[in-house]
């Protein structure tokens, strides 16, 4: 690395400091109630960060009493990610307010059904929620870090964002979508120290999956095509998450992490 060149050690390398080391960063996580979201948000806080947990009302209670527990500063604000107003009112007023070093993009809905019977307003739904508000929230808190110098943003896409599946037609479009945005914004942002990166889960056992899990069908051909041979825990995630948001991933930028059991490598 250049920095080892010039003599003064960067971040990643700095021997006092682990490169995976949050302390004094501040990370915005999304739909941060339960599952792959309080995870997050419980990860990037053991490893020393402080959290902001957007969410709809009363739903990041439980994660904040969590991570208070930790000992690091937690602040819940209510946002609908699909109500885009609101999504520039808040990033605004909590870019003006302090400074995001992290963005987690987390919250997401999934819709499944035909594809020739999807209504406009159920792709809407999933749409405003995955891709329009992910979008916003990256535009409202990305443009501090582009000024600024630095930030990570890290958002959760999905096994379909490489991949069309079956009857989640709006969730794949969605999907395939943020991994677009991501690449793009790795580009545009790259020259100014900002890294754009997301993660696609593989199957994880949270609610988003609970009807699969309970079809005795589809939960054993899911798992036989798993590598690892189980399913993934929300925590599974959390880890790529830190490292995404942290000085080790400083030249990781547009990429999309499979974090799948194996999945992809079928
Ligand atoms: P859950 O259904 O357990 O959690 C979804 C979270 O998103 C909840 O906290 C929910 O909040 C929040 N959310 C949904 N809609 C909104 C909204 N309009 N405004 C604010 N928050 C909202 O699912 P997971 O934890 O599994 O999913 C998290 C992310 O991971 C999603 O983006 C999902 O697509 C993705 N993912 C999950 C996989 C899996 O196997 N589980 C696989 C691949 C990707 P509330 O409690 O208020 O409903």
């Amino acid at each position: 690395p250049s920095s080892s060149r010039s003599g003064s050690p960067s971040p990643a390398t700095d021997g006092a400091r682990s490169p995976f080391d949050l302390h004094g960063r501040c990370a915005v996580v999304t739909g941060a109630g339960r599952g792959i979201g309080r995870a997050v948000a419980l990860g990037l806080a053991q490893a020393g960060a402080d959290v902001v947990l957007l969410g709809r009302p009363g739903a990041q209670d439980a994660t904040r009493d969590a991570v208070q527990e930790l000992g690091r500063s937690v602040d819940v604000v209510d946002l609908d990610v699909s109500d885009h107003d609101a999504v520039e009112r808040v990033a605004a007023e909590l870019a003006a307010e302090r400074q995001v070093d992290v963005l987690v993009n987390n919250a997401g809905i999934i819709d499944r059904e035909d594809s020739v019977d999807v209504d406009r307003a159920s792709w809407e739904r999933v749409l405003d929620v995955n891709l329009t508000g992910m979008f916003l929230l990256c535009q409202a808190l990305g443009r501090p870090m582009v000024e600024r110098g630095h930030g990570k943003i890290v958002s959760i896409a999905s096994l379909l964002s490489f991949q069309g599946g079956v009857r989640v037609v709006s969730y794949a479009a969605s999907k395939h979508g943020v991994a677009g945005v991501t690449k793009a914004l790795a580009n545009e942002w790259g020259p100014h120290g900002v890294q754009v990166n997301a993660i696609a889960p593989g199957y994880i056992s949270t609610d988003n999956t609970t009807a699969l899990r309970e079809d005795p069908d589809r939960s054993r051909s899911i798992l036989e095509r798993i590598p690892a041979g189980r399913w993934g825990s929300a925590d599974d995630i959390a880890g790529a998450a830190v490292f995404l948001s942290s000085s080790a991933a400083d030249y990781v930028n547009g990429h999309v992490l499979a974090v799948d059991g194996g999945w992809m490598a079928r």
